[in-house]
């Protein structure tokens, strides 16, 4: 399908070009279509296209050939599961010893009512994208461009400004962004707000 001269070779590209942004991990620019269910084990679905999710090249790598042993173990797909009315994903400020710049960890924070399928999904989700890696990866440059805009921001406002820029990364509507679960969680943390950004440099 994928081709230049086969005929699926249109619909591949209108998938792909669907969107630039990866609906995946919310972060890559999409290169690829990856398969939600692996044509390796369903050979029949690598053509339909609910099955071919845009995807870019770190998702689709992780992933490879992973398929579900059970329901928990379902990745989310991005157009038929909707988890954006919750904020789930989370990061905590991990602070180091030393001259080690702080730095963030990514976790599955469920919403009290969900069961162990949904929360189990999520965290599959998490964990076959290596999205906590990926996410600390990208935050340090978040992470000093704000520790440097918070010089000039008096401490009582350091909690709002934090705040407002969690709502800022919500794109359409979805609050599970890298930088919604960044902001929030720096938000959340009373040594980052009271200062602790200070001695990060
Ligand atoms: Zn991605």
């Amino acid at each position: 399908m994928r081709k230049e001269t086969s005929p699926g070779r249109q619909i591949y590209e209108a998938i792909r070009g669907a969107t630039n942004k990866c609906p995946l991990c919310g972060e890559g620019v999409v290169t690829t279509l990856d398969h939600h269910l692996p044509s390796s084990a369903y050979p029949l679905l690598s053509v339909v296209p609910i099955n071919l999710v845009p995807a870019c090249h770190d998702c689709n790598n992780n992933k490879g050939e992973t398929r579900p042993a059970d329901a928990k173990e379902q990745t989310l797909h991005p157009y038929f599961d909707d988890f954006s009315l919750h904020p789930w994903l989370g990061a905590r400020v991990r602070k180091t010893q030393g001259h080690e710049p702080m730095s963030m960890e990514f976790f599955v924070d469920p919403h009290p009512d969900w069961d162990d399928t949904l929360t189990g999904r999520l965290r599959t989700h998490l964990r076959v994208f290596n999205l906590d890696y990926r996410y600390r990866q990208l935050v340090a440059t978040h992470i000093a461009a704000t520790n440097h805009d918070l010089k000039t921001t008096p401490i009582r406002d350091v909690s709002t400004w934090l705040s407002r820029k969690a709502r800022g990364w919500a794109y359409e509507g979805n609050p599970n962004t890298m930088g919604g679960a960044l902001y929030r969680g720096l938000a959340a943390d009373e040594w980052y707000v009271n200062g602790g950004w200070h001695t990060q440099g």
